[in-house]
């Protein structure tokens, strides 16, 4: 799926709410279109002595509910309209887990993978002189996303402490609120990593207390094994869930005992991929699973399936042919609008992204508390708390859901704006 058609859902799903709300024209307009798009070049030394020039983006959505906060992409697909809708989607997902904070989202076309750490490193400061003066922790807040991770935010917040020159220890710190995804020892938190497929594992668990799906004779497929897919299967696994299929851009593969995703991670560091990782308790044999494609994955005969990849992996092409009857978006809007009609005809509950993956925004906001009181909050007290919002805003969609007859998204949506246009007025 393009980038177009990504942007264009995205507005046709607040369009669809706001319709419902009976929006007044000067809300909704406000909110149809972001505050400000900021678009840049990043010009750096590549090793061979060369100028190159890259393509920055930032797009602030809405600031009623606090600064904005967003992650920031390092792709070769990143693009204006991309960057548009996912920075609206982080409105609606603050909004919805009650934190202070609007939505943004922003990226650098470019592929990582072709760049050396010195040039990534003066790509990633680049970004931030460029940005400088629309970033801070009062004003927008960035995080990690797609191929950017805590090194890269460090070096990103290291620039912002350089120009932002703090006079005090303690302003140092609250500086460092201008990013999250940070390392621990800058005042990163204990527990992002794990957050989004954490908080995931407890939408999992919430979901099934519903619909009263006992975890050992529940079956999951997971697209993505990256941060939040790995994650959330290990939780998952924890929790006691069958995982019977995983995935990776290149492919997957499907283990019909059931995977183990400790094993299958180690494996896949040593080799370098997860195809041939069949792993069922402390056992890796290729005896023991196949190698299946990207399509498969999705395809798979289980009771869940969970995308946490990218956008659009479930279209009108293929939305026809999904076993799965519960699906959790853990990636940022996998489902098309078509593919969405189609499932919903064939019955298939969807719990959506702004729902489903709001943990590792929800703890990036304990990162930022952090810094701005002078606090260190500890592991266990950091996913307790996310699982408490995560369970409270599980239960208001799902009651409101229930209540109304509309599917889950329409719920989460009309919870998300509706907070938002509280706080406008
Ligand atoms: P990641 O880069 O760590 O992992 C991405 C995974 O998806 C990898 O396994 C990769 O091989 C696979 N992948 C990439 N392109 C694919 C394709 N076209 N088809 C199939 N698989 C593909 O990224 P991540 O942090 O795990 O993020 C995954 C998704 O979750 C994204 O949509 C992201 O926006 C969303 N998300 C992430 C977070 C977070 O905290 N990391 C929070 C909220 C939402």
């Amino acid at each position: 799926m393009n980038k177009q058609d990504f942007f264009s859902y995205t507005k046709k799903q607040f369009e669809q709410v706001a319709r419902y709300l009976d929006l007044k024209p000067a809300i909704f307009n406000k909110l149809k279109t972001p505050n400000r798009i900021i678009k840049f070049q990043i010009s750096i030394k590549m090793d061979n002595g060369r100028i190159k020039t890259f393509e920055g983006y930032r797009c602030q959505h809405n600031n009623c509910l606090g600064p904005y906060k967003g992650g920031i992409r390092f792709s070769p697909v990143v693009n204006e309209k991309g960057v548009e809708a996912l920075a609206m989607l982080m409105t609606w997902k603050c909004s919805l887990a009650n934190l202070p904070f609007g939505g943004a989202k922003g990226g650098i076309k470019v592929d990582p993978f072709n760049l050396s750490p010195r040039e990534l490193e003066g790509l990633s400061r680049g970004y931030v002189r460029k940005l400088f003066s629309w970033i801070g922790p009062n004003k927008d807040i960035p995080a990690p996303d797609i191929n950017t991770n805590s090194q890269i935010m460090s070096w990103m917040a290291d620039e912002y402490i350089k120009k932002a020159n703090p006079k005090t220890s303690n302003s140092k710190i609250k500086a460092l609120g201008a990013f999250t995804g940070k390392p621990i020892d800058i005042w990163g938190i204990r527990g992002r990593t794990e957050a989004t497929g954490y908080g995931g594992a407890i939408i999992l668990k919430e979901l099934a207390a519903k619909l009263n799906l006992k975890p050992k004779k529940t079956t999951l497929a997971i697209q993505g094994f990256g941060n939040v897919g790995y994650h959330f299967a290990d939780f998952a696994d924890k929790l006691g869930y069958k995982l019977l299929a995983v995935s990776e851009i290149y492919g997957g593969i499907k283990v019909s005992q059931g995977l183990n995703p400790q094993q299958t991670m180690e494996c896949k560091q040593k080799k370098g991929e997860i195809i041939g990782c069949y792993c069922v308790g402390n056992i890796c044999d290729l005896g023991l699973g196949e190698k299946i494609d990207n399509q498969q994955i999705l395809e798979t005969d289980v009771d869940i399936l969970i995308p946490a990849a990218v956008e659009g992996v479930i279209n009108k092409q293929n939305a026809h042919k999904i076993k799965a009857k519960y699906i959790i978006e853990m990636a940022n809007g996998p489902i098309t609008p078509q593919a969405e009609k189609i499932l919903e005809k064939n019955c298939v509950t969807i719990v959506p992204d702004i729902l489903a993956n709001a943990g590792g925004v929800i703890v990036s906001y304990f990162e930022w508390l952090q810094s701005q009181q002078n606090t260190k909050w500890k592991k266990e007290q950091t996913l307790n708390e996310v699982s408490k919002i995560l369970k409270k805003s599980f239960n208001r969609v799902w009651d409101l859901a229930r209540k109304e007859k509309i599917s889950l998204r329409k719920a989460a949506y009309i919870l998300a704006v509706q907070g938002v246009v509280k706080a406008m007025k």
